[in-house]
């Protein structure tokens, strides 16, 4: 395969991309900044969702007679599964003939294997584009970095990029590339960037305290940043809260909101206030696993605990235990055809 017919398949896996994005409503308004629910993305393309489990099989794309289906493994990590959903997606939106995957969609991309991109079909090559750019369209680095603030000093550091990762819901190196294709890092940085262990990166977080499940489990930092934000994660995940509070005029943060919930408080307490500073803001730090799977909009308060109601500072997150790991019919799906009964 040329170098031009490779353009040409990326091409027209981005394009389809950016359509049917903008189609589903993603490339404006808030949900700019919000991951892709790439599994509620087929349900409304009319395509009907089913996991199972395989050995080897990824996922698969059929049609007959006119009705078309995804296929994805049970016995592989969400992350996977959303992007080999998004690789199925492709095939369906560009109107490939039906199709089954293996490992191979992961070994292969535009960026990370030059040589075994071109090696693959023009159909192959055009779903990969399409998941690369549907799972991590360009409006989404542009949003986050603006609701973060991260400048590109700020992306060159591991710790910012897996944080990155979490949101956009990719790979920790799916993030590394995702700021190369749209030129927020170099190369260079980029080769530097992947020597970085998430693992290592989690236990720095929670100042090297060892958790169970280190490659299952996820580490998201939130702070005020993060007002408004979806946050879709992994039922095992932790939530290490690190909160300006006005404590010198009596304000505190209060979490019952998140314990009625069902989120348990592993860590309570206040950073060091560094010397010369007394009277400025301290720094509240929590760390909150949710208790089991739930969808909740959780309004967090710091407020004068005689009087709650003066004036209190909010920060709204929407919590979603992000699941994919059920075999059978997509939940949605599911209760439609058992409403149709
Ligand atoms: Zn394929």
């Amino acid at each position: 395969m040329t170098l031009a017919a490779d353009r040409r398949s990326i091409l027209r896996g981005m394009k389809a991309a950016m359509r049917l994005l903008r189609d589903l409503g993603y490339d404006h308004g808030m949900k700019r900044a919000r991951r892709v629910d790439v599994f509620d993305c087929i349900d409304r393309r009319g395509a009907a969702l089913m996991f199972k489990p395989f050995d080897k099989l990824l996922g698969a794309y059929m049609k007959q007679n006119g009705a078309a289906g995804i296929i994805l493994n049970t016995e592989r990590p969400l992350g996977m599964q959303r992007f080999t959903a998004a690789h199925e997606l492709g095939h369906l939106t560009l109107d490939h003939d039906p199709h089954v995957d293996d490992e191979q969609i992961l070994r292969r991309g535009p960026i990370a294997d030059g040589r075994k991109y071109s090696q693959a079909a023009p159909e192959e090559r055009e779903a990969d584009a399409f998941a690369s750019y549907f799972l991590l369209p360009s409006h989404l680095i542009t949003a986050q970095m603006e609701i973060q603030g991260w400048d590109v000093q700020r992306i060159s550091s591991p710790d910012v990029i897996y944080q990155a990762s979490l949101r956009f819901g990719t790979s920790y190196a799916g993030a590394v590339y995702g700021f190369e294709r749209e030129r927020v890092i170099t190369r260079g940085m980029r080769q530097e960037l992947l020597k970085a262990k998430p693992k290592d990166l989690k236990l720095e977080l929670l100042d090297g305290r060892a958790f169970p499940h280190p490659r299952r489990c996820d580490v998201w930092l939130l702070t005020e940043r993060d007002e408004g934000a979806v946050i879709e994660a992994g039922r095992d995940d932790l939530f290490l809260l690190r909160l300006n509070e006005a404590t010198g005029a009596g304000y505190v943060w209060t979490f019952e909101e998140m314990e009625a919930a069902g989120f348990a408080i592993l860590k309570d307490g206040r950073e060091p206030v560094p010397e010369g500073q007394i009277g400025s803001l301290t720094v509240r730090r929590i760390l909150a696993k949710a208790g089991y799977p739930t969808e909740k909009a959780l309004h967090l308060k710091e407020c004068r605990p005689w009087d709650p109601e003066d004036g209190p500072r909010t920060l709204t997150l929407h919590y979603r235990t992000a699941t994919g790991d059920e075999a059978g019919l997509f939940k949605r799906q599911r209760l439609e055809r058992l409403s149709l009964q």
